[in-house]
């Protein structure tokens, strides 16, 4: 998404009077791990991010809380 998009997206979450609590992206052929990209663009240090990996035969789903440039694991269970 871009700035502008991002931008219209948390408007409208703020209007609806919600908080944005997670950002999905998918690593096709890599591991469900943060890129460098990943952590320099992470803008969001209230929000988990979330990481599917599709780099194996079976997905993998991981969450981190990224804040000051690092990267932190967040436990998580998919009900
Ligand atoms: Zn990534």
């Amino acid at each position: 998404m871009d700035t502008r998009q991002i931008q219209k997206v948390l408007q409208k979450i703020s209007l609806k009077g919600e908080a944005l609590v997670g950002i999905y992206h998918s690593h096709p052929t890599a591991p469900p791990i943060p890129s460098t990209a990943d952590i320099a663009y992470a803008y969001y240090p209230e929000a988990a991010y979330l990481i599917l990996s599709l780099s194996s035969n079976q997905p993998e789903l991981c969450c981190y809380r990224i804040l000051g440039k690092q990267a932190f694991v967040l436990p998580f269970q998919l009900i």
